[in-house]
């Protein structure tokens, strides 16, 4: 989640920034694209400004000129040689209207032109004339005049006039002319390029005096208005802004131009770049104007250049970011669904497990059911065929198991052969279970082969206090364990289980420390044959802790087996035992058969057979004097590495005792195949045998299987004389109960032994 939101962020950033970088490349590039324009434009103004100079300086010496030619010898009064020279002149001068000389009160004096003098108008009478007329005669120089139509010329025309003066400076006279507005002259005829425009501006009378690329037409419509109050106002703060001048003082600073601006054009009808050089000498702006359009364009073709690259740009980082997100949401789900799920059943694991909860914790008005599924005896068929068998197993019970629930959600393999499975219909929980555990059962094909295995299942039910996973699963393993016990079943978990599971694990906490606190001791069950004579003893290990106080051997061996102590645990009662008989043997001399019960995970333990002979060597007894007894679960489960380890300790003469035989699963084949000595009939055969008839018939198919495979019995449980004498009928050898003693403590057997000196049990009156 993180990532993504990083490698999104890294896309916006990057889309950012290239707007960014995008929005300066434009703006330098339109900064850059402008001033090429403007100094394209401010060249051509200069040079306009320059000519349109030195043309008015050509016209100003040449007024001058003939003026003076005129006065001199008063010539003008000649009204034809006037008239003549002046046309004289104007043949050189075709861009000019004509010449005329006026007195300084306005009136005519002579003209270029053939009208009558008399009829012309008077300059100062006209709004026209009048105040270029008036700045004549104040001026020095010669000053240009409003452009206007001059009706006897039938022309629009800039008019130019010069003061004459005589010596003293006063004026004499006003030479007068007028450059005519049409294309013949220079004005018309400078190629400034396309969208180009020029215009000049008399500062004096804040009006156009020349505008290029206008018809006649529009003549009066120009040159006649001055330029509107706005226009200038919107010039004046340009220049304000761009240079820090107003008009008035950028003329005083002519030499400083040209000054840029921009300013709508009509004549484009559009907005125009424009260039101004101001010409000090005449008070004339010369203008420069570009129409917009052309930068513009420029500028949209850049623009879409730009943009382009910058689309092209992001969408192949926005592809990278999103192959990027992509493989990366990809590699994420595989992690999580490996992180969620078994890899070999495809269930859900215990991880997931747990994180279910913690989302549901949050809402925990639904009740639910743990199964603690445990499968029995899949050790044995993953240990004997191999763990490849093992697997495939698995997934068939993972994939009979998926046949109960509606949710996938809801089923997780636990670990090895440990699945759970959550129901939210509590009531039916266990019928469910059983359910399970007869489908489980059934038998399974693997690899042309038929497996069988069981199923245990302990059930905790959540309630509005507990909710929590962790409780119900260690409920529901204390419940399984309950239910391990008679393999195949279902338990669910109550208060009883749960005291059970605490009193186990607090046998396990002292247990661990039992033998070092020397509480650990071993009692011993006399065994008598058919004539009454002791034949040997059983010996019986004993554990008393002072908070559990006595603790029954079926509890704490189980307990110990699973804790792993059991190797050490009897090895203990081997050594203790055979120490304490071969000593009382030498007390007392009594010789007797020593039989010691070895549990299976002893056999596991590969030193086995070397402690087994050495407690025997310590002990002094002799190898043939020891009986070992051994229940049938032991050939079960582990025959293959069981079986050389009987075969090394028969060959040493120690004797074989199968232990609770008939309770368990040993087949009369199996039988042959072991070395075994000795069968010991379970308690459960004698104790119901002179009641039951089918018992007492297994009692008697016992012995005399026995007897043709030449092992010899001993009947456990002897507890009634009756039992005892049914059980040498049937040719029993050696007999072992209360009848004769309970298991004994070493100083009350030796105390046994002395009195059973004295009074020998009376041999059985067998007819065998
Ligand atoms: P087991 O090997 O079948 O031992 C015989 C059990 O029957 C003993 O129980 C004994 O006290 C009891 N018993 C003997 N005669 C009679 C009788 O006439 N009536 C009744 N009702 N019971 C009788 P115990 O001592 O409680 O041992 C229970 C089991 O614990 C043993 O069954 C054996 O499987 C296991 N066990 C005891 N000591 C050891 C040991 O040192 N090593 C191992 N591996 N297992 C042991
Ligand atoms: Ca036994
Ligand atoms: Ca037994």
């Amino acid at each position: 989640m993180l990532l993504k939101k990083n490698i999104w962020s890294l896309f916006y950033l990057i889309l950012a920034v290239s707007t960014l970088t995008l929005l300066s490349l434009f703006h330098s590039k339109y900064q850059t694209l402008e001033h090429a324009v403007f100094n394209e434009l401010a060249s051509v103004n200069r040079l306009i400004s320059n000519s349109f100079h030195s043309s008015l300086v050509e016209n100003e010496l040449l007024l001058d000129i003939l003026g003076n030619n005129l006065l001199e010898n008063q010539t003008y009064l000649d009204q034809t040689k006037a008239q003549q020279l002046l046309k004289k002149m104007l043949y050189t001068k075709p861009e000019l209207a004509g010449f005329g000389l006026v007195d300084p009160q306005g009136h005519f004096l002579s003209l270029s032109g053939s009208m009558d003098i008399d009829k012309l108008p008077n300059l100062l009478d006209m709004d026209a004339s009048k105040e270029s007329f008036e700045r004549a005669l104040q001026s020095e120089r010669m000053v240009l005049g409003t452009t206007y139509f001059f009706p006897p010329l039938n022309a629009w025309v800039i008019p130019l006039r010069k003061a004459l003066r005589d010596e003293t400076g006063d004026v004499v006279a006003v030479m007068t002319t007028g450059i005519r507005i049409d294309d013949k002259n220079f004005l018309g005829k400078t190629d400034l390029g396309q969208n180009r425009g020029v215009q000049f501006v008399n500062a004096h009378s804040q009006s156009r005096i020349y505008i290029s690329g206008i018809r006649p037409e529009q003549y009066a419509q120009y040159y006649s208005e001055g330029i509107a109050p706005d226009v200038i106002h919107d010039i004046n703060s340009q220049l304000v802004q761009n240079y820090g001048l107003t008009v008035i003082e950028a003329q005083k600073q002519a030499d400083q131009g040209p000054y840029f601006f921009e300013h709508y054009s009509n004549t484009f009808a559009h907005t125009a770049l424009q260039s101004a050089v101001y010409d000090a000498d005449y008070g004339i702006w010369a203008v420069v104007a570009e129409s917009a359009s052309r930068l513009n364009h420029t500028l949209i073709k850049t623009f879409v250049d730009y943009l382009l690259i910058f689309i092209v740009f992001n969408a192949i980082i926005f592809w990278l970011i999103k192959t990027i997100h992509h493989n990366e949401s990809r590699t994420r789900q595989t992690l999580q669904f490996h992180a969620n799920h078994d890899p070999l059943t495809g269930l859900y694991n215990r991880y997931h497990l747990q994180q279910i909860f913690k989302q549901r914790s949050l809402q925990k008005t639904q009740v639910c059911s743990v199964l603690f599924i445990d499968l029995d005896n899949f050790k044995n068929i993953n240990d004997a065929f191999g763990h490849g068998i093992g697997d495939k197993i698995l997934v068939q019970v993972s994939k009979r198991l998926q046949t109960f629930v509606s949710h996938s959600e809801q089923i997780f393999r636990f670990g090895g052969d440990e699945f759970v499975v959550i129901l939210f219909d509590s009531d039916k929980d266990i019928p469910i279970a059983r359910e399970i555990i007869q489908t489980l059962s059934q038998s399974y094909e693997v690899d042309g082969m038929n497996f069988n295995i069981g199923a245990s299942i302990g059930i905790a039910r959540s309630t509005q206090e507990n909710f929590f996973i962790d409780t119900l699963l260690s409920q529901a393993d204390m419940a399984m364990y309950e239910a391990k016990k008679r393999k195949n079943s279902v338990e669910l978990f109550s208060d009883e289980i749960k005291q059970l599971s605490d009193r186990k694990v607090f046998i396990e906490h002292h247990l661990r420390r039992a033998m070092e606190h020397g509480e650990i001791y071993v009692v011993y069950q006399p065994q008598f044959n058919r004539q009454g004579t002791l034949y040997g003893v059983e010996c019986l290990a004993r554990w008393e802790n002072p908070e559990l106080g006595f603790v029954s051997p079926d509890e704490f061996i189980h307990i110990a087996e699973e804790i792993g102590i059991m190797p050490d645990l009897g090895q203990f009662i081997t050594q203790t035992a055979l120490r304490e008989m071969a000593e009382v043997q030498l007390r007392s001399s009594h010789y007797f058969r020593v039989s010691v019960n070895v549990s299976v995970k002893q056999f596991l333990d590969p030193h086995f057979y070397q402690k087994f002979m050495t407690a025997i060597g310590d002990s002094g007894l002799q190898s043939s004097d020891v009986t070992l007894e051994v229940t049938e679960s032991l050939f079960i489960e582990e025959l293959d590495r069981v079986l050389p380890v009987l075969e090394q300790l028969h060959a040493q003469n120690v004797s074989i005792a199968l232990d609770d035989f008939g309770t368990g699963y040993s087949s009369l084949c199996m039988l042959r195949k072991l070395p075994i000595n000795e069968l010991k009939i379970d308690r459960s055969f004698v104790e119901h045998m002179l009641q039951d008839l089918k018992d007492q018939g297994l009692v008697k198919s016992i012995i005399e299987i026995a007897q043709k495979v030449g092992m010899h019995t001993l009947a456990e449980g002897v507890e009634v004389q009756q039992q005892a004498e049914l059980l040498a009928k049937f040719g029993c050898d050696v007999y072992q109960g209360y009848l004769y003693a309970k298991p004994l403590k070493l100083s009350e057997f030796e105390t046994f032994l002395e009195s059973h000196e004295a009074e020998k049990k009376k041999p059985l009156n067998a007819n065998v």
